[in-house]
């Protein structure tokens, strides 16, 4: 069988090495943390994932947590101007704490005979994979390291510094809130959160997005209970309709909290290394998004069934350049449309994305339409990208 090593453990290496080791592949996955390490470390992610998203884990047999899981059954969105809107999903989404999600798949992958190295991977060590193994797939996540190896494309980034400083926290809470994704818009900044099974029980992941410079970008915290008390703070200020949400609540772990900056950027793919041999990058490595739309990890789940699909029907033909481009360009296909949403959300809405919020607050159709791109962003582009046909359907809609 064909030999493929993966660097990285997270959403997109671990979903695409469990699949092929299904499928017979013979998978090595490089890591630098092992599933302990992950599991007792800090929290990585809100990581709430959509049905579309998750119906690639359901097929596989890889959704353990699904009787544990809350459901994510809706929508709501509110506007500090006024707008408010909620709408059901679909088919409910779910979040699984990443620490759990990937100890619990590294485990599973070494218990079906998969390898796992710990190794922290540096650019100069893909040479001697490349050697080693038919095809490099480096999903080492976000952020600089593999950067000269996968060029930004500037056309497909507009964005060269972070737009908002992010900022998470895991509560427990009394279960009361709303089980869905409640967020919240306001001229500073957006928060949101939703209900999420952690290491340690079911939590409340509460989200803040502030525009850098601003009065919410203050996330310069010491501790759990620090960034607890400036939560509250900043709730009360900027989105006092969530508060009550804080009253019976404390913070999780003290490890439950998370804050930075994210560069959205999109690379191209397919890395050459001195040798000329090629690897090709994978999730957030290749694009990485803001996580204010909430496409990160649905969409590092969409690229490992893209790659997947085009892994198996390569067969026994070689791993070249034209199967790389091939299979990022299938991911693109629905990748695309999460990041154009994803860049939109970071800027000030235009008037016809304030008239479509504002129209779903009166047309539950509209309302529906918007929450299912969280499911499906393909139907952003065309629709919220266009002014005039964004009009023409608030007008349909209205009448209908
Ligand atoms: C605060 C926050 C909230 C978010 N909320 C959501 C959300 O609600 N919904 C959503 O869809 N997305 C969300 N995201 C985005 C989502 O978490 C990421 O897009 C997703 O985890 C990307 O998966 P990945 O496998 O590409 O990378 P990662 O999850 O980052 O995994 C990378 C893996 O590679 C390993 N690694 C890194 N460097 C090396 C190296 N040099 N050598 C070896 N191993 C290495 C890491 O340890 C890790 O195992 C959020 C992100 C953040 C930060």
């Amino acid at each position: 069988m064909r030999r493929i090593v993966i660097v990285g453990a997270g959403q997109a290496g671990m979903l695409l090495a469990l699949g092929l080791q299904q499928h017979g592949y013979e998978i090595t996955v490089v890591t630098e943390r092992d599933a302990d390490t992950i599991r007792t470390g800090r929290v990585l992610s809100n990581q709430c994932m959509f049905d579309n998203a998750l119906r690639f884990e359901r097929q596989q047999g890889l959704n353990f947590w699904d009787d544990r899981a809350p459901t994510v059954d809706g929508v709501a969105f509110r506007a500090a101007a006024g707008i408010q809107w909620e709408s059901p999903l679909d088919n409910p989404g779910q979040s699984v704490d990443q620490r759990l999600k990937m100890s619990d798949w590294l485990t599973e992958f070494a218990d079906r005979g998969g390898e796992i190295r710990l190794q922290r991977v540096g650019p100069d060590d893909l040479e001697e994979l490349a050697r080693e193994f038919e095809l490099v797939l480096v999903a080492a996540g976000r952020g600089p390291q593999f950067a000269k190896l996968f060029a930004r494309n500037d056309e497909l980034s507009p964005f060269t510094e972070p737009q908002r400083a992010i900022s998470l926290l895991y509560l427990k809470t009394t279960g009361q809130e709303y089980q869905g994704v409640a967020f919240a818009l306001g001229p500073d900044g957006e928060f949101f959160h939703l209900p999420l099974l952690s290491v340690d029980g079911v939590r409340c992941g509460i989200y803040f997005s502030g525009i850098p410079g601003g009065p919410l970008d203050c996330w310069d915290v010491a501790d759990a209970e620090d960034f607890f008390e400036r939560a509250e703070k900043a709730l009360q200020r900027h989105f006092p309709w969530l508060a009550p949400i804080m009253a019976d609540a404390e913070p999780g772990g003290p490890l439950d909290f998370l804050t930075g900056r994210i560069t959205p950027v999109v690379r191209d793919p397919v890395g050459t290394l001195d040798s000329g041999a090629k690897v090709l990058a994978m999730g957030d490595t290749a694009v990485t998004n803001d996580p204010i739309a909430g496409q990160g990890a649905n969409m590092a789940a969409h690229c490992a069934a893209a790659y997947q699909k085009t892994i198996l029907e390569q067969g026994d033909k070689p791993f070249d350049e034209q199967f790389m481009r091939l299979g990022f360009q299938r991911f693109w296909e629905t990748g695309q449309h999460a990041t154009r949403f994803s860049n939109d959300l970071l800027r000030p809405p235009p008037a016809h994305v304030l008239a479509t919020l504002a129209t779903a607050q009166q047309v539950p159709e509209v309302a529906h339409r918007f929450a299912q791109l969280f499911n499906d962003p393909t139907d952003y582009t065309g629709w919220l990208t266009d002014e005039q046909a964004a009009m023409h359907y608030i007008q349909e809609a209205t009448a209908r």
